[in-house]
């Protein structure tokens, strides 16, 4: 084992949070390095190159927080920044704070190995080196484990087809292309309307649609971003204070005491704005009470009546099996419009399955649709998925994925007993997972950082989660689903995924206490020597 291959910190994931995680080891002084499976950074900006994508966080409450100078030297160009300024951001970042030379990419890892005496992890790669650091921190992306439906003849068809999250890096011509796509979550949301630019016929299968709302975009002129500049501190106390940490927060005004007319006004309001308005800054009963949900579901609904022409269409991309914001809310622009184009046309699941993918395209029940190009957006095997594809094994040789075989159990979604030594940065059943990314992002590395440097300063040499704590935090996070009206809808909220096996039940992914509640807690159990964790 030569020097060049032991660290005391290896990050595996150069994403927003590898990126930032790295930050913070290079602060602390630490041997550390990252491993990237891409071949470059930027993790899910780095593989997301569908036409459309872009965030649905305002950019300027998206970017890191950490640095003065940082904030003050980047400017954003669009409210909602696309997929290629932000990866351009996050290559400013690591350029700007020399990250670079810690990175290693093209690397895969294909195991990581928990040892006793004397403690360490032992990392192996897909190339066949062998690294040893003693403590292991993961940034591998809560929707980086892309599934691809399982439907029967996938390889036969002989045009081009893949999955957004691996549109390829080559221009892909869509001009007076036939295109198939299946799926209708936020990534197709954010696709459609842009293939339909283009495409000669676009037809979308969707088996069940969305309450999609609009995005709203516009340009940031070089005054507006001066003035967002001179508001940062204002805007991440704003972030810090919402429950999502997005500058969106919900209103606290009595539900029943308003007039019917005063809330419809509100909603108009909220529909008018830009970005997640419509879900987070509702009524709170919305969320949580059948009727209050219903009222705005209904409201939704009249607008997709009124935007789609054909009333019959309108009523298929109505969602009628769950109410608004009980699934991930997809921010679009122009999404409905796109159904009234003549080269665009809807397949109903639920009336013609799909039977199976033949060389020409696509067969349902009905008929076989013949396509050059077909896009599977059809999601991703969330927050879990990233772990399960890696051999982790902690004590005993038990893999990540046998401890987590009927759902995650963790401590604070930063840790896992069984396995020190390891922290699981924004991993399952944190806060981080269930808001404005980045947001949670920086708050669980700075935690984690401290926790290191604390072992670090005492010179001790094994952290882990008591199995007490962890099985008090894993029933916590089931309880924090308790009143939302989001435990009955199948999403990945809930753990769902139909393309996985044994992911047909519901799983606790996210702890939705609320960002603040998470941070006052992470707060606290540190200022108490990390009760909760056992040190060696
Ligand atoms: P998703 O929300 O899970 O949607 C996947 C879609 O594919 C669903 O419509 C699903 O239908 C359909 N599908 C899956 N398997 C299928 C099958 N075998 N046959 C037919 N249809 C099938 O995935 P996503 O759209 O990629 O979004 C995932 C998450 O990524 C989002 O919730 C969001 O958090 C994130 N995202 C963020 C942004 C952003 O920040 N700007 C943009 C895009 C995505 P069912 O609904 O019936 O399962």
């Amino acid at each position: 084992m030569t020097d060049q291959h032991n660290y005391d910190v290896v990050i595996v994931g150069a994403g927003v949070c590898g990126i930032y995680a790295l930050y913070r080891m290079r602060e602390l002084g630490v041997r550390v390095t990252v491993l990237e499976a891409g071949d470059d950074l930027g993790g899910t900006w780095y593989w997301n190159r569908y036409p459309g994508a872009r965030f649905d966080s305002e950019s300027y409450s998206y970017g890191y927080s950490f640095s003065k100078e940082l904030l003050e030297e980047w400017n954003w160009t669009e409210q909602f920044s696309p997929q290629p300024e932000t990866l351009k951001y996050l290559n400013y970042v690591a350029d700007k704070f020399e990250l670079r030379d810690f990175m290693q990419f093209g690397c895969r890892v294909v195991e990581a190995r928990f040892h006793e005496s004397p403690t360490h992890w032992s990392i192996e790669l897909e190339d066949g080196r062998i690294l040893r650091t003693k403590f292991l921190l993961t940034a591998i992306g809560m929707l980086s484990a892309a599934t691809l439906p399982t439907i029967e003849g996938r390889e036969e068809f002989q045009g081009e087809s893949f999955h957004t999250y691996y549109w390829p890096k080559e221009p892909v011509s869509l001009k007076n292309k036939r295109v198939g796509v299946i799926g209708t979550g936020a990534t197709a949301v954010q696709l459609i309307p842009e293939v339909a630019k283009e495409a000669s016929q676009l037809v979308v299968f969707q088996r069940r649609p969305n309450w999609c709302a609009p995005l709203h975009n516009a340009r940031i002129e070089p005054e507006t971003m001066t003035e967002i500049k001179a508001s940062y501190d204002r805007i991440f106390a704003r972030c810090a204070r919402t429950p999502g940490g997005f500058i969106h927060g919900p209103d606290r005004r009595e539900y029943d005491d308003l007039s019917k007319e005063e809330k419809i006004a509100f909603w108009e309001h909220l529909y008018d704005s830009p970005g997640f308005g419509k879900w987070l800054a509702n009524f709170v009963k919305v969320l949580l009470d059948p009727e209050a949900n219903a009222e705005y579901s209904d409201f939704i609904a009249d607008k997709i009546r009124q935007r789609v022409k054909d009333p019959e269409l309108a009523e298929k991309l109505i969602p009628k099996d769950h109410g608004f914001g009980t699934r991930r809310v997809p921010l679009e622009t122009h999404y409905y419009e796109s159904f009234n184009q003549d080269n665009v046309q809807l397949v109903d699941l639920n009336e013609t399955p799909i039977e199976r993918i033949t060389r020409r395209g696509i067969q349902t029940t009905d008929q076989e649709y013949e396509f050059d190009i077909i896009v599977y957006a059809t999601g991703f095997d969330a927050i879990t998925g990233a772990f399960d594809r890696i051999q982790i094994r902690g004590r005993n040789g038990q893999t990540l994925k046998e401890k987590w075989e009927e759902g995650p159990s963790t401590y604070l979604g930063l840790q896992t007993s069984g396995f020190p030594n390891l922290a699981i940065l924004a991993g399952p059943q944190s806060a981080s997972v269930g808001t404005n990314f980045p947001r949670g992002i920086e708050e669980a590395v700075d935690w984690v950082t401290g926790l290191l440097k604390y072992a670090f300063d005492q010179n001790l040499d094994l952290i882990e989660a008591s199995q007490e704590a962890e099985t008090e935090w894993t029933e916590l996070v089931k309880d924090s689903y308790n009143m939302l009206l989001l435990k009955d809808v199948k999403s990945w909220f809930t753990g769902y995924n139909s393309n996985v096996e044994g992911h047909d039940t519901t799983r606790y992914l996210v702890y939705f206490g609320g960002a603040p509640d998470y941070r006052q807690r992470l707060t606290d159990i540190a200022a108490n020597d990390y009760k909760g964790f056992l040190f060696k």
